[in-house]
């Protein structure tokens, strides 16, 4: 922790002002120092992770300065929370956004400008309004405060449009100071905030991203047995903690398999039933020993400072996200464990999800030659997707990108028919959420008897006394439970088709699309740099976050500068198997990758199983092996004159391009052939 810079006498002023208007005691790390350069008039930007304390670094200068702070933030829940919490301290705070009608929203903004209240959080879009910026030109501004400041750039994970104004009111609010924060900051972010806010010459704060008590771990798995085997290892050494999966699936396998053990497991995701969801984490806080099995949906208010492990069973989309779910662990200072529970495979998988969410030109091209001649679409996503040969989550993803281009408009959520029959298996059914009882009965009494309805989603729930969300969440339980079926409207929206040229007359520019999906790319290509880091991981992140990091010989907090400390315990003999000799970092992914690829292709051009071409033993001992003629080729396990013959050259064009990419193995492979 670095000391505070500000001089003695300024320090014990800015001490008494936290006192008196918020009651704490003292400072945390690095707040004090971005207090006194706000206050001095330097325009900041200020990089904390995420619970730092962030908030207070503007909250303060607005109560300590004459006039209101104009607070920039994202989200309505945000601003509601900390104007809630201001006004409870008794300071004059508001909001302003479309939470509230027109007019309480023309009274805020009049007692803003009768400088009521010492802090006015808005929307972002609020500044589209001419009327609310005259009014603020005609308000004391003291300083004005962006939050949430990543979502400016395109190169983050939460792109928000309506930031890129941001710059534009600032120039034209001519504001005494300004100050950016954020928890995430890639180079690329920062430079964007700087640059998009207009900037010059900003002093720039990185603090609290260090965690000595929180040993960081890779460990290289196989699959999903060793992570099994590895989750009951650490469950047993280390204690309560939460192993993070990337699927709902994923999670429950993990689940079943901690349970079996012996572990204390608890299993949480989203799709859950309330109950059960509220049930797992009272038990998760009580227990000394649970072990939460969850998807990211959990951790958000878990506040358990004794957790004593956070592990991955895949890779995270970002550092960013990374760090903030293993910083769950060790909150009351002692020692805790962040281990990554490493298989590249999931790589790819992250990726194709990352894909999936920017859908290619080509899709776009089919999407909109099988809309452009509709008026509306109200069949359903499904369809769509298979007339163009996409996942509907590529689908929707792309419609919501035509819908942004005012291509399209689609209805709100819940619009359109839903069809409801009622199975014979509801005949006795007792459901255990008491809204879907309800539900079910109101539908049993309306329905004619093995009929069906179609309606609303808003009168189906209406009719049961129960609001469109609680009906919807009560409509997918009894689906859940088979005793309904229901057909949805088109993902619950009518698509209104509203241009009829041809994609290429439209112009549509998708280059903003590209630098998002090049962006999210980026992240996650930074995440893999940490798993396979060979140098101190506490460094890798705090110099990723942009703090200094010297910690000589050893940081003494990481696998890399202390040696491994999870040992993934051997299978149990009854599993023999046939396990993979080629460890990830022993063959070439990319050659790999090229070689699946080229197996896939003349497996499906001979019609004969891709193994049948060469096993996945022999793919992997050549991507390791990256053979330069035939001799070397030959000397490769599973290789032989007649696959010579038929391919070999090709492989070594494969292996050559790995090369000239400057993917090759960090050591040799075993599965080579004994010299004869
Ligand atoms: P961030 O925006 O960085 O995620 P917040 O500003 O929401 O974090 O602060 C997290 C919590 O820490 C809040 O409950 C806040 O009241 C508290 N907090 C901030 N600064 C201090 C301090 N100096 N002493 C005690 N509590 C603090
Ligand atoms: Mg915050």
């Amino acid at each position: 922790m670095r000391p505070v810079s500000v001089d003695p006498a300024q320090l014990e002023a800015l001490e008494k002002g936290l006192s008196t208007h918020f009651g704490f005691s003292a400072f945390r790390e690095g707040q004090a120092d971005v207090v006194d350069d706000v206050l001095r008039g330097k325009n900041t930007v200020v990089v904390m992770p995420t619970g730092a304390g962030k908030s207070l670094c503007f909250q303060l200068p607005a109560m300590l300065l004459e006039g209101t702070a104009l607070v920039v933030s994202p989200l309505i829940a945000l601003m509601q929370d900390q104007v809630d919490a201001l006004t409870a301290r008794g300071i004059p705070a508001t909001f302003i956004n479309s939470s509230i009608g027109d007019g309480e929203r023309a009274a805020r903004t009049r007692a803003m400008r009768e400088g009521r209240y010492k802090l006015v959080y808005v929307a972002p879009e609020r500044f589209k309004s001419e009327a609310f910026v005259q009014a603020v030109l005609e308000s004391h501004v003291s300083l004005y405060a962006i939050d949430e400041a990543h979502c400016i750039s395109q190169w983050g994970h939460d792109f928000r449009p309506d930031y890129a104004l941001l710059g534009q009111v600032r120039k034209r609010l001519r504001p005494p100071r300004t100050v950016a924060l954020t928890a995430t900051a890639t180079p690329e972010v920062r430079d964007d905030i700087v640059k998009v806010l207009l900037l010059k010459d900003p002093t720039i704060h990185v603090a609290g991203f260090d965690r000595p008590n929180l040993f960081l771990e890779v460990t290289q798995v196989s699959g999903d047995d060793d992570k099994r085997r590895a989750a009951v290892a650490l469950a047993r050494e280390a204690g309560s903690g939460i192993v993070y999966c990337s699927t709902r699936k994923q999670a429950e396998g993990l689940y079943e398999h901690l349970a079996k053990s012996g572990v204390d497991a608890v299993l949480y995701h989203a799709g859950l039933e309330d109950e059960e969801r509220r049930l797992a984490q009272e038990r998760f806080m009580q227990s000394k020993t649970a072990v939460a099995v969850a998807t990211n949906a959990f951790g958000m208010g878990i506040d358990k400072p004794s957790l004593r492990f956070v592990a991955h069973a895949g890779i995270p989309r970002a550092v960013e996200a990374y760090y903030q779910e293993i910083g769950r662990a060790g909150r009351d200072g002692q020692p805790a464990r962040a281990v990554l529970l490493f298989n590249h495979a999931d790589v790819y998988t992250q990726e194709r999800l990352i894909q999936s969410n920017f859908p290619s030109e080509t899709l776009f091209v089919d999407l909109w030659n099988a809309l452009r001649h509709l008026e509306v679409f109200d069949k359903g996503v499904h369809l769509l997707a298979s007339q163009v040969g996409a996942s509907e989550f590529e689908v929707s993803a792309a419609l919501k990108v035509l819908e942004r281009e005012g291509l399209l408009a689609r209805g709100g959520k819940g619009e359109g028919h839903y069809e409801v029959r009622v199975l014979p298996s509801a005949e006795g059914h007792h459901a255990r959420n008491a809204d879907a009882r309800t539900l079910l009965g109101s539908l049993r009494s309306t329905i004619p008897h093995a009929g069906r309805v179609s309606a609303e989603l808003s009168t189906l729930g209406a009719r049961a006394g129960l609001d469109e969300e609680t009906a919807r969440h009560a409509l997918s339980l009894l689906e859940k439970a088979k005793v309904v079926a229901v057909k949805r409207p088109f993902a619950g929206r009518v698509v209104t088709v509203l241009r009829h040229e041809s994609w290429r007359e439209l112009g549509v520019d998708l280059t903003r699309l590209r630098r998002q999906e090049q962006g999210q790319l980026l992240l996650l290509k930074r995440m893999t740099d940490y798993a396979y880091s060979k140098r101190c991981r506490r460094a890798f992140v705090l110099r990723y976050f942009g703090e200094d990091a010297h910690f000589g010989q050893s940081c003494g907090a990481c696998d890399v500068c202390q040696g491994a400390r999870l040992v993934i315990p051997e299978k149990e003999p009854r599993e023999k198997g046939t396990a993979l000799k080629v460890l990830p970092d022993q063959y070439s992914h990319f050659a790999a990758e090229e070689l699946k690829r080229f197996r896939r292709e003349l497996a499906q051009d001979l019609g004969v199983p891709p193994f049948i071409i060469f096993n996945d033993q022999t793919l992997f001992s050549l991507a390791a092996a990256l053979p330069a003629n035939q001799e070397e080729f030959l000397r490769v396990k599973g290789t032989g004159p007649s696959r010579w013959e038929r391919f070999g050259p090709k492989i070594l064009d494969l292996c050559r391009l790995a090369r000239a990419a400057g993917d090759v193995p960090q050591r040799t492979a075993v599965a080579v052939k004994r010299r004869r």
